[in-house]
C-alpha cells in the first residue's frame, strides 16, 4: 500500500517538473524582445502592411490589390486574395437565328446549337419562326385521289397516269354494255326472225 502510494507521488511529481518545463519555455517566447532579437516580419498582403508577428508593429504600406477587370462569368476580382467586387458582367447574347446559335459579344461563347426551322409537317416549306421558305414540300398521294394525304394540295403533273387509265375503264365498260347489248338485240332479232317463219 505505502510502495503504491510512493508512486503515485512519484508519477506526479514528474508531471509537475514537465509542466514547469514547458511553461518555462512558453514564457521564453513570449518574452522574446523584439528590440534584441528584431522583428519577426510577416509579409504585406493586399490589405495589411508588412507586420511583425510578434509585437504587431508595421512597416511601409498594404499592397492593394490587384484588380483584374470583370467577365461575362467573374465579377471584377483581384488575382493576389481573390477578393471579388461587384458581379460578373453576364453573357451579352446576340439574336441568333433558325440557323445560327447565339453567340457572345464579349467572350464569343457559342449558346447551344441553332434550333433549326420549324415546319408543321414534311410538305410545310415555311418556316413558322423566321417565315423564311425552305426545301421543297415533299408531298405523297398514296390513295391516288390526285390530292396530297398530308396537306390536301391539289397535286397536278404526274398522277395524270392514273386517271388516264380511269379513263380507259371507263370507255371499256361503256363499249363492253354497247357489246352486250349488240348482242342481246341480235339475239331477239333472229328469235323475231324464227318466228315469223
Ligand atoms: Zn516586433
Ligand atoms: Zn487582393
Ligand atoms: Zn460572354
Ligand atoms: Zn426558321
Ligand atoms: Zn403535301
Amino acid at each position: 500500500m505505502k510502495r503504491r502510494f510512493i508512486k503515485v507521488i512519484l508519477f506526479m511529481a514528474i508531471m509537475c517538473v514537465l509542466c514547469l518545463h514547458v511553461s518555462i519555455i512558453a514564457y521564453a517566447e513570449q518574452s522574446r524582445d523584439c528590440a534584441i532579437d528584431g522583428h519577426d516580419w510577416r509579409s504585406a498582403t493586399c490589405t495589411e502592411p508588412d507586420t511583425c508577428k510578434e509585437c504587431g508593429e508595421t512597416k511601409g504600406e498594404a499592397l492593394g490589390h490587384s484588380w483584374e477587370n470583370p467577365s461575362c462569368t467573374m465579377p471584377k476580382h483581384c488575382v493576389r486574395c481573390d477578393e471579388t467586387e461587384g458581379q460578373a458582367l453576364g453573357h451579352a447574347w446576340s439574336q441568333g437565328s433558325c440557323v445560327t446559335p447565339k453567340v457572345c459579344g464579349i467572350c464569343s461563347k457559342i449558346d447551344g446549337k441553332a434550333p433549326g426551322h420549324t415546319l408543321d409537317n414534311k410538305c410545310d416549306t415555311v418556316c413558322n419562326v423566321c417565315q423564311k421558305t425552305v426545301g421543297v414540300p415533299a408531298h405523297e398521294d398514296r390513295n391516288g385521289d390526285g390530292e396530297c394525304d398530308v396537306c390536301n394540295a391539289k397535286l397536278s403533273t404526274g398522277e395524270n397516269g392514273d386517271e388516264g387509265l380511269g379513263v380507259g375503264a371507263i370507255v371499256g365498260i361503256v363499249l363492253g354494255s354497247i357489246s352486250i347489248l349488240a348482242i342481246i338485240a341480235a339475239v331477239a332479232f333472229a328469235a323475231i326472225k324464227s318466228k315469223k317463219k
